[in-house]
């Protein structure tokens, strides 16, 4: 069956993420928009991904644990958890690996810790907005560890892309999806990878941004484990 999905959305915790990417109005923005699944991927954390699943836990509307890690070649790598013990336990391999630094909440903006009631329960201080010390191969090496699927987010874009920082995709890392934008030209990147899964998804950072009921995935089953098994 084809299932519309959104695997790339941040939430207030990403500095740069509307303060309105609230857990209740991300799942009612894309119910709205029909999906049947999202993925929360905030920057370097997964802090509220769990609040989302449990607003999403009475709907139609499945939530993949996630995050967007970016290694140490500030390359941006989705990377999707089978659970959310999984991507805690990812969370705590990242926050190591990242510079002992703190947000400048003046210049980036606030990392907001919201729970399923929409109550602001927290701030996260650290710089998370910020290269990991970990590579690519690091990140794909243990996303595979914890059961998880991984693939280098945005790659048409200037910044922050596999391509546009180390100009290709090594044929020796182990990933079977990449993700582009959905102004991307998406014919150029089905001849030249045409052996690769490939992904749009919106990267949003405000709620109009999710994606409209645009983009599926053929599953024969709609759960979290039929999702990382397509994309690897
Ligand atoms: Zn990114
Ligand atoms: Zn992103």
């Amino acid at each position: 069956m084809k299932y519309y999905y959104d695997f790339h959305i941040h939430t207030a915790l990403s500095p740069c993420g509307d303060e309105d990417m609230t857990p209740n109005n991300i799942v009612n923005m894309a119910l709205l928009k029909e999906l049947d699944m999202i993925a929360i991927t905030d920057h370097n954390s997964c802090e509220n991904v769990e609040a989302v699943m449990k607003v999403a836990q009475d709907s139609n509307l499945l939530v993949i644990p996630g995050m967007e890690i970016e290694t140490s070649e500030e390359v941006h790598m989705v990377c999707l958890f089978p659970s959310l013990e999984a991507a805690k336990e990812m969370q705590e391999i990242v926050y190591n690996s990242l510079p002992p630094l703190k947000n400048r909440r003046d210049i980036f903006g606030r990392q907001l810790i919201v729970n399923e009631f929409e109550e602001v329960i927290g701030e996260n201080d650290r710089l998370l907005l910020t290269a990991t010390s970990l590579s690519v191969y690091d990140v794909v090496k243990y996303v595979a560890s914890f059961k998880g699927a991984t693939y280098p987010a945005h790659i048409d874009r200037n910044s922050y892309s596999i391509i546009s920082n180390l100009g290709w995709i090594p044929e020796d890392l182990s990933i079977n999806t990449i993700e582009i934008s959905k102004n991307a030209d998406f014919d150029k990147y089905m001849s030249e990878y045409c052996s690769l899964n490939i992904i749009i998804s919106s990267d949003a950072h405000y709620l109009p941004d999710i994606s409209e009921r645009e983009y599926s995935i053929e599953l024969s089953e709609k759960s979290i484990a039929k999702v990382i098994e397509a994309l690897n």
